[in-house]
C-alpha cells in the first residue's frame, strides 16, 4: 500500500488528463478503467490526442464520442492540420462538433516523415498551428487551447521564435497553452516570465508526466528537446527490482514538482496519464486532492 504523506492539501488546483485512443481492445478496456477511477478526482477536463495526418481519426472519435456519451466529463479533442487540406480538417471538426465537442486542443502535428524530418504544410491546408486556430475561431464559438514548449520545440531556431509562434496562436485565437512535460521548474519559470514579457497572458498549464518508465521516458523525451535530470536515475537506481518501490518514487517526483510549481503560483496541471490511473491518483493523493487518497486506497 501507499503510506507516504500528503504534502499538500490545497483543494483549489485544477486538473486536466491527456488521454490517447486505444489501439487494441485490451487497451481500450483499460481505458475506461482509467477513466472512471480518474472521474472521482473531477478533472476540470479531459483530452484525447489526435494521430498527424488524421491517422487516429476514428478512433479519436470513438473515444471522444464515448466519454461525451457515458460521462459527465468535459472533453476536448486534439486536432492536428500537417498532410491535410483545409476541407479534410473542416469535416473533422464538424464532425467532433456533432459528437458535442466545444474545446480543441489545436496541434500543427510532427512532419509526416516522423520527429526530425522537415515540415512542409499541405498546399491546400492549414499551413501552420496559427493557421488552424484562426480556422477553429471562423468555424464556432470554441474553447482553443495550443501547445507550448518550456524547452523549445526542436523545430524552433531559438527561444524568440518559439515564442513568437505561440503568439501567433494567442492572437489567433487561442486561450489556453498547455505544456510539453518539463522536469525542472526553474526552466519554466524563466520560460514563463519571458512569455509574460511577450505580452502573451492566457494561462500556461504545465504538463506533467508522471514516470511509468524511466528508460522509455528519456528516449521519447531525446526526440521531444525535453531534459530528464541525471537525479532521477538514482532515485529510480535504489529501487531497482522494486516496482511498489518505482511506482512510488515516480509519485513523489510528479507530486513534488506540481507541490513546488503550486509554491510558485501555479494552479492548473495537465497530466499525461498514458491511460493509466495509478500512478497520477497517487500523485494527486500526495498533494491531498480530494477523491484521489480514496481511489488509491480502493486500488491498493
Ligand atoms: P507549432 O506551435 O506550430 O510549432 C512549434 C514550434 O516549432 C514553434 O514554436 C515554432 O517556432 C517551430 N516551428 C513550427 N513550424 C516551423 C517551421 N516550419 N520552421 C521552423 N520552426 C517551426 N501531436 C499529435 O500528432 N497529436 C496530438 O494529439 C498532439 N498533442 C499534443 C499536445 C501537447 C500539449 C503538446 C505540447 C504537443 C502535442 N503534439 C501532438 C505534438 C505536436 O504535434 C508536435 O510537437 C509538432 O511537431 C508541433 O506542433 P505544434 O502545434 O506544437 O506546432
Amino acid at each position: 500500500t501507499d503510506t507516504n504523506p500528503t504534502i499538500g492539501n490545497d483543494q483549489t488546483m485544477k486538473v486536466s488528463f491527456e488521454f490517447f485512443p486505444p489501439k487494441s481492445p485490451d487497451m481500450e478496456g483499460q481505458l475506461w478503467e482509467t477513466v472512471k477511477a480518474l472521474q472521482a478526482v473531477s478533472p476540470d477536463f479531459v483530452s484525447v490526442t489526435y494521430g498527424a495526418g488524421g491517422t487516429t481519426r476514428e478512433p479519436t472519435l470513438a473515444t471522444v464520442r464515448r466519454l461525451i456519451a457515458e460521462t459527465p466529463l468535459a472533453t476536448a479533442a486534439h486536432l492536428t492540420c500537417v498532410g491535410a487540406t483545409r476541407q479534410d480538417v473542416q469535416a473533422v471538426v464538424e464532425e467532433f462538433r456533432a459528437a458535442g465537442v466545444r474545446h480543441f486542443v489545436a496541434l500543427r502535428g510532427d512532419p509526416q516523415g516522423g520527429v526530425g524530418s522537415r515540415y512542409e504544410p499541405h498546399p491546400g491546408g492549414f499551413e501552420n498551428a496559427a493557421a488552424l486556430v484562426r480556422g477553429l475561431r471562423d468555424m464556432g464559438d470554441f474553447e482553443i487551447s495550443v501547445s507550448a514548449y518550456p524547452e523549445k520545440h526542436p523545430e524552433s531556431a531559438d527561444d524568440a521564435a518559439d515564442i513568437d509562434m505561440l503568439k501567433r496562436k494567442v492572437d489567433a485565437g487561442a486561450t489556453r497553452a498547455l505544456t510539453q512535460f518539463f522536469f525542472d521548474n526553474d526552466v519554466f519559470e524563466a520560460y514563463l516570465d519571458r512569455v509574460r514579457a511577450a505580452g502573451i497572458s492566457i494561462p500556461i498549464v504545465p504538463g506533467i508526466m508522471p514516470i511509468q518508465n524511466l528508460t522509455q521516458l528519456k528516449r521519447f523525451a531525446g526526440m521531444c528537446g525535453a531534459s530528464v535530470p541525471d537525479a532521477f536515475d538514482r532515485r529510480f537506481a535504489a529501487v531497482e527490482g522494486d516496482a511498489q518501490g518505482r511506482a512510488a518514487v515516480a509519485a513523489d517526483i510528479a507530486a513534488e514538482q506540481i507541490a513546488d510549481l503550486k509554491r510558485r503560483g501555479l494552479d492548473e496541471f495537465h497530466i499525461y496519464t498514458m491511460n493509466r490511473a495509478p500512478l497520477t491518483l497517487a500523485t494527486l493523493a500526495r498533494l491531498g486532492v480530494v477523491g484521489a487518497k480514496d481511489r488509491t486506497e480502493a486500488a491498493a
